[in-house]
């Protein structure tokens, strides 16, 4: 692969088709990310960025509802390359500042295509590349370019439309139903009667920022989810910005501190998982009124982090619940009616707007069809190489997140590890690179994409069966812990037989 060439060539005889070294698929913080450490650690590729909407950020310009924020702290959310100059937990308008400002300090927005939603890549062995067929959504023409190497930062849900689970009477509700993942721009939610369905980080994120304005929210919840309030402040950030220190040290300080305590955390999981219910469930208690149902609202069945712990920065949930503003109801919903919600107890809900905080449905590869010298390829029947390549799909990295760490934690160790890898193949001259499973690998024991034990929220426990598999052993597992995971990452032996380069 080329890396002498700064402006894409024309293929010789294939008319006016583009071709760069990398195409990149999604500029939220993944795809941002990867043109990022691609013009820093490759310079001279070059490489295109397809995203359907209509400008970047992606979860972060999709999510417009009332309040939206992050859910952990932003010196890990951030890059570790760029310095995080705020609180902790950030709104989504901040994070698209932060990006923003990433796009243009380093001239990326050149290299960035909106409104291009992908629809098929197709490899060829004969040329060793990827032919990517997108929909420009401003004309509606077809565009075609052709690629060395595709880097899938697609993220892992569907931008176009939320998961919402289909209730008995539904269609009946006279009242406005809305999705946090479609937000209209114009909602008006003053002395209305509101029922958020769900508990998750969206739901706890949503209520308070609506409470005010609304006549009453009710939580409507089928079963607990963990919560942990903190204050939205860092003292030892703030400490260090006190004394002067530069933000880039600040930013590093804070993210060790921030590494260490996810440690310990870990660790607390780990050795006495007991302990720490009761540690979140009491401090949850601490917050709520006196004589306030606990056990029934606040204690989930669960463990704790086998779902993600949702952040409440200075509680605000609770504070709405305090004040009356909002409440909880867990039960299960028996059917709506056209005036709201009942519910298995036999109760009626009433409800001017229901908010189906429901979830997302998971995208595998962006719904991307994929092809292979004219075969389609079937995800689930993929084995990933720790987490970011495929057997079966030469030439390709995917960025899939931390679930208990910030995402953007692996996307940075995962675009580390491609630049190595690009770097590799050119040392070796090679122009294709695909995992391929040892012959003592063939009959190796495959697992799911995700252990179900170990990690279980509604979206991927529905989707798991269209995922890639993960073998029994290292290179073929991934979701090490960010620590280890980033040692064995750089350390990756790129000749082990497990990648097969031609
Ligand atoms: C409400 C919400 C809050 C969250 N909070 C946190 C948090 O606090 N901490 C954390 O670590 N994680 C959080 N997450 C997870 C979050 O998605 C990641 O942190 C991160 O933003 C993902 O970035 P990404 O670039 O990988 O994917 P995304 O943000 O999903 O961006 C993917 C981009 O790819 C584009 N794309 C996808 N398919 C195609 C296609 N076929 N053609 C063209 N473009 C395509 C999309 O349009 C999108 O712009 C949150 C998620 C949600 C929904």
């Amino acid at each position: 692969m080329s890396v002498a060439e700064r402006e894409p060539r024309l293929l010789d005889g294939a008319g006016d088709v583009e071709h760069f070294d990398v195409l990149v698929v999604g500029a939220g913080i993944s795809g941002i990310g990867a043109a990022y450490h691609l013009q820093d650690q490759r310079p001279g590729t070059t490489l295109t960025v397809l995203d359907a909407l209509p400008s970047h950020g992606g979860t972060w310009r999709t999510h417009r509802y009332p309040g939206v924020r992050s859910d952990s702290d932003l010196f890990t959310l951030g890059y570790r390359f760029k310095a995080w100059p705020g609180d902790p937990i950030a709104t989504g308008e901040q994070i698209l500042s932060y990006l923003g400002e990433v796009i243009d300090e380093n001239d990326l927005a050149r290299h960035i295509r909106y409104r291009h939603r992908v629809e098929e890549a197709s490899w060829s062995s004969r040329t060793n590349r990827w032919t990517v067929t997108a929909v420009n959504l401003a004309t509606g023409e077809t565009v075609r370019l052709t690629a060395g190497f595709l880097w899938m930062c697609q993220g892992y849900y569907r931008h176009g439309k939320g998961y919402t689970p289909q209730w008995e009477g539904f269609e009946d509700f006279r009242g406005q139903v809305l999705h946090p993942q479609e937000w209209p721009s114009d909602v008006d939610l003053r002395d209305k009667k509101i029922v958020v369905i769900g508990s998750g980080a969206t739901a706890a994120t949503l209520i308070p920022a609506i409470a005010d304005e609304a006549a009453h929210v009710t939580m409507l919840q089928r079963s607990p989810t963990y919560f942990m309030t903190r204050q939205n402040t860092n003292d030892l950030a703030n400490t260090l910005r006190e004394l002067d220190i530069s933000p880039e040290w600040t930013h590093e300080i804070v993210r060790r501190q921030i590494f260490k305590m996810t440690e310990e955390m870990r660790a607390a999981v780990n050795g006495n998982p007991e302990q720490l219910r009761k540690m979140l469930i009491d401090g949850v208690r601490a917050q709520l009124p006196e004589g306030f149902d606990v056990d029934k609202h606040f204690t989930p069945a669960y463990r704790p982090w086998q779902q993600r712990l949702a952040l409440l920065p200075n509680g605000d949930l609770f504070e709405a619940i305090k004040q009356g503003k909002a409440s909880v109801v867990t039960d299960t919903i028996a059917r709506f009616s056209e005036t709201g919600i009942k519910i298995g107890s036999g109760d009626h809900l009433d409800a001017d707007v229901v908010i189906t905080a429901t979830g997302f449905d998971l995208s595998v590869l962006g719904d991307i069809d994929f092809v292979v010298d004219g075969q389609n390829i079937d995800p689930p029947g993929l084995v990933t190489y720790r987490g970011i390549m495929f057997t079966s799909l030469p030439n390709l990295a995917y960025v899939f997140g931390y679930f208990r760490a910030s995402w953007t934690l692996r996307a940075d160790i995962i675009s580390d590890f491609v630049c190595r890898l690009l770097a590799h193949m050119e040392t070796l001259g090679a122009a294709t690179v695909v995992p391929t499973l040892r012959d003592n690998e063939r009959d190796m024991s495959l697992m799911t994409w995700v252990d179900p034990e170990n990690f279980n929220p509604g979206y991927l426990m529905r989707s798991m069966h269209l995922m890639p598999k993960q073998g029994d052993h290292e290179p073929w597992t991934w979701g090490l812990d960010y620590p280890t995971e980033k040692v064995a990452l750089a350390g990756a032996d790129l000749d082990d037989g497990s990648l097969t380069y031609g």
